[in-house]
């Protein structure tokens, strides 16, 4: 399984499923969520409707992920994930980990061989990117869930918008 960190748009990537870093509503929000929404179009929003009428009366636990359809995005699905929130004392890492992983679990069950990522938490969740960074590719996340589960993707391509997000994911691949 290859893992990279590139620049960019992650509602524009040629991937199998995008990670959605979402809120425990699924209803919407802001930062890659809104963009993901607005460019996949109205079927997501139906989608994640249709999860909290059924199996999510709650919504989705921080730390969980929770596949739908992409819509009019060019993957097939979105995996929908919620990332601790700093902003109200969620610094757990742990929390952050599972977000991760629970992603690629989720990925990995719908059928998905390559998945596009975001930095999860590293934005109006209040997350350091250098943390975030640390946390997502370290053994404990994405390198060690690859070693789990070595067949079962082919890639994990972390999309970062912003030059020093991106560049706290290159120092992490390069150390971790
Ligand atoms: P959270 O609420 O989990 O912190 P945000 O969406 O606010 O999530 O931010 C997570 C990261 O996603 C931030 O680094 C932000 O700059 C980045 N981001 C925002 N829009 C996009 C996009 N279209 N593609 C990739 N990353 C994005």
């Amino acid at each position: 399984m290859r893992i990279e960190a590139v620049p960019g748009d992650i509602t524009d990537q040629d991937v199998d499923a995008v990670v959605n870093a979402a809120n425990s509503s699924l209803l919407g929000g802001g930062g890659v969520d809104g963009a993901i929404h607005a460019a996949a179009g109205p079927e997501l929003l139906a989608a994640c409707r249709d999860l909290r009428r059924t199996t999510l009366p709650d919504g989705l636990p921080v730390g969980d992920a929770v596949a739908t359809g992409g819509g009019r995005l060019r993957a097939r699905w979105v995996v929908h994930t919620v990332g601790p929130n700093a902003r109200v004392g969620e610094t757990d890492p742990a929390l952050l980990r599972s977000a991760f992983t629970r992603s690629l679990d989720v990925a990995a069950e719908v059928g998905a061989r390559t998945v596009a990522v975001p930095a999860v938490s590293a934005g109006v969740y209040g997350w350091d990117a250098a943390t975030v960074a640390a946390v997502a590719v370290a053994v404990g996340a994405v390198r060690g869930w690859a070693g789990e589960h070595p067949d079962a993707l082919d890639l994990v391509r972390f999309v970062l918008f912003s030059p020093a997000v991106l560049a706290a994911f290159e120092d992490a691949l390069a150390e971790h």
